[in-house]
């Protein structure tokens, strides 16, 4: 509650305020007594509004998800800062109480000092250019006008925002600066708006071909393996990336594929590997347990190339293919 209605301007204006010049007395060039007025004035603001008013810009981060970031979200924060004190209103003085006007400068903020020839206003000594006195302090705030809140924001986060990019928002009177700190993604590596993922594919899709999902940004993403795909060989999906933040339309998905060789194999599967081994024909180095195979065809006397008839060849051929190129 103010105490008098006529203090109301004064704080609207943010304290002292600069009126007529017919204080100035004498020669002076018109520059340098521009100058002194504006040094005078603007140092006296500054004084005035110590620990007063804490409107500067801050910065805080925000942590995101690597989806969060890809995609946009709408993440909720808790900012603590500085802001009107709810218990006086940002008046400074406890709530009932008055505020009394300044006696020193008559609430006008500003006191006449005689500077040489001249006589200068400036901010006043006595209530630092607020025009007024307060007598029972806000025991909250203890007369700033300001306490620190832990204020609940919401922060439009837009899709495609990178690793340690910052945003600037308003928050109340104050501007925040927020900076992302991006969680990185188990599946998804982040080069800009592309992104890049592995999978990994068996002997047989590599060989034989086949289809598999993976997921993508947007959604999944059905990948058709070609037969004879090679392993690290690598998938471009055109505009399955993430949106270009600064700019129109998305990056590419890239997909690695790794072929996975299996770990446990079944008498059977074994058999055929030991088969396809004796086809292959350039291999560099040895292929374990295959000259117990040549020892076998050896004792039944049948020619390789039989073998190549009895079983699929269309599959050694692929898996010839996918070694070999
Ligand atoms: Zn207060
Ligand atoms: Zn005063």
């Amino acid at each position: 509650m103010l105490g008098s209605a006529g203090f109301q301007a004064n704080q609207q204006g943010g304290g002292p305020r600069w009126g007529s010049t017919q204080g100035f007395q004498g020669q002076m060039d018109p520059e340098d007594l521009f100058r002194k007025i504006f040094e005078e004035f603007s140092g006296g603001q500054q004084r005035g509004f110590e620990g007063f008013q804490d409107f500067s810009p801050m910065e805080v981060y925000l942590d995101l998800t690597f989806n969060e970031a890809a995609k946009g979200a709408n993440k909720t924060m808790k900012i603590d800062m500085m802001d009107t004190c709810p218990r006086c209103d940002g008046k400074g003085s406890e709530p009932g109480t008055k505020i009394t006007k300044c006696g020193h400068c008559g609430g006008s903020g500003m006191e006449q000092v005689v500077t040489g020839p001249f006589v200068m206003r400036s901010t006043c000594r006595k209530c630092g250019g607020t025009g007024r006195l307060i007598t029972f302090p806000c025991v909250q705030c203890q007369s700033k006008g300001q306490v620190k809140l832990k204020k609940s924001v919401t922060v439009p986060v837009p899709a495609g925002v990178a690793d340690k990019q910052t945003v600037r928002m308003q928050v109340g009177a104050r501007e925040v600066f927020i900076t992302f700190r991006v969680a990185t993604s188990k599946t998804f590596r982040r080069q800009g708006a592309d992104v890049h993922s592995d999978v990994e594919i068996s002997i047989s899709q590599a060989a034989l071909g086949g289809t598999i999902k993976i997921p993508g940004i947007h959604s999944n993403i059905e990948l058709v393996i070609k037969p004879g795909t090679a392993s690290h060989e690598r998938f471009h999906f055109p505009s399955k990336g993430i949106k270009k933040v600064n700019s129109y339309g998305f990056g590419d998905h890239y997909v690695h594929v790794r072929i996975n060789s299996p770990k446990l194999l079944t008498e059977r599967q074994k058999e055929l590997l030991l088969e396809f081994a004796q086809e292959e024909s350039n291999v560099n180095g040895t292929v374990d347990g295959v000259h117990t195979i040549e020892k076998k065809v050896k004792q039944e006397n049948v020619k390789p190339e039989t073998i190549e008839n009895i079983e699929k060849p269309g599959f050694f051929e692929k898996m010839k293919k996918v070694v070999f190129g």
